[in-house]
């Protein structure tokens, strides 16, 4: 079994986490939110007071940290690569730019060290299931280096190409999300401002040509699935402001490639509009609440 340090215990990493401490992994954590290290340490995994603690003798290294800024610090910044050891591999797995991917990868190279970006989909729920998808982007025989790690988070396990590639993907992906949730939102909004029961909408959407994933596991309508963050006053999950990052890298990628995405550029003026209203920090689903009116 590896050891692995792991850096970022947010919504997703913490039960990334929790499942490699469950697989019988010797795990060494870190993050900046003392709570969030005292959930992996009640189950096991050791305490760093710092992420250049956490890597000491680590095998493997993964992160999973907000966005480009903190991936950029975490390794080049505050030299984290310096303290790695050459012979470790480093499995990064948050949404960030292509282009900051590419760039820290590169400098790990230089160090020897090998680096894949592995970003995820599947939410919290697919988090804390072990059944994520990993969308890699790096050298073929680093995924194999990673796989029986990544197995442990996850059940589908894609190579999208060269380093970066997997962000390229997943912003396809989250983009795409983006679009669903609002269009879901907006569906379900008007068949309740027309009298119909949300659940009973989304039920027959469910089964029908517009079905999604929102609509099959993350309905943004409340009391519609217990388990979704719009049952919980839209606590936890994939925050709007994350969703907005994501829309952003979109945009960047169209301009650098000269690609259209009007929808995509939409979504991101729709969560834009949410966020400053004082929503960012809700789950994403909350989108609804920009078309649902207040007595609904
Ligand atoms: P989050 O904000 O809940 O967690 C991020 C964690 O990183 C926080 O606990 C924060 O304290 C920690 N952190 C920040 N800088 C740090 C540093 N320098 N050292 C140590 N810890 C540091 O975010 P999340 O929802 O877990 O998302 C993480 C990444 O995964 C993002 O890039 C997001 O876009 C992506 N993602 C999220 C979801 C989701 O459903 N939440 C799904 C797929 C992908």
């Amino acid at each position: 079994m590896s050891s692995i340090a792991f850096i970022g215990l947010g919504n997703m990493g913490a039960p990334m986490a929790l499942n490699l401490v469950k697989a019988g992994h010797s795990l060494t954590v870190f993050d900046l939110v003392p709570a969030a290290v005292k959930l992996l340490t009640d189950a096991g995994a050791q305490a760093a007071a710092s992420a250049s603690e956490a890597v000491k003798g680590a095998d493997v290294v993964v992160s999973m940290l907000p966005a480009s800024k903190h991936v950029e610090g975490l390794y080049l910044g505050e030299d984290l690569l310096g303290k790695i050891s050459s012979s470790a591999l480093v499995i990064e797995c948050s949404t960030i730019a292509p282009d900051s991917a590419r760039k820290v990868a590169q400098a790990a190279e230089a160090r020897g060290i090998t680096m894949i970006d592995a970003p995820v989909s599947g939410g919290t729920g697919g988090a804390a299931a072990g059944t994520l998808t990993f969308i890699v982007g790096g050298q073929a025989e680093a995924l194999e280096r990673a796989r029986p790690v990544l197995e442990k988070m996850g059940k589908n396990i894609f190579h999208a190409g060269p380093a970066g590639a997997g962000q390229v993907a997943k912003i396809c992906n989250n983009m795409l999300l983006g679009i669903l949730m609002a269009g879901t939102s907006e569906a379900l909004a008007l068949g309740v401002a027309n009298g119909l029961d949300p659940k009973v909408l989304s039920d027959i959407i469910a089964k029908s040509s517009g079905r999604n994933w929102a609509t099959e596991l993350y309905n943004p309508w409340p009391g519609v699935m217990d388990h979704a963050p719009a049952s919980k006053g839209y606590a936890g999950g994939f925050g709007v402001d994350l969703m907005l990052k994501d829309l952003g890298l979109a945009a960047e990628a169209a301009l650098s490639a000269r690609a259209s995405i009007p929808l995509g550029e939409l979504a991101r003026n729709l969560y834009s509009l949410h966020s400053s209203g004082g929503s960012g920090k809700l789950d994403f689903s909350s989108i609804v609440n920009l078309v649902k009116r207040e007595q609904d």
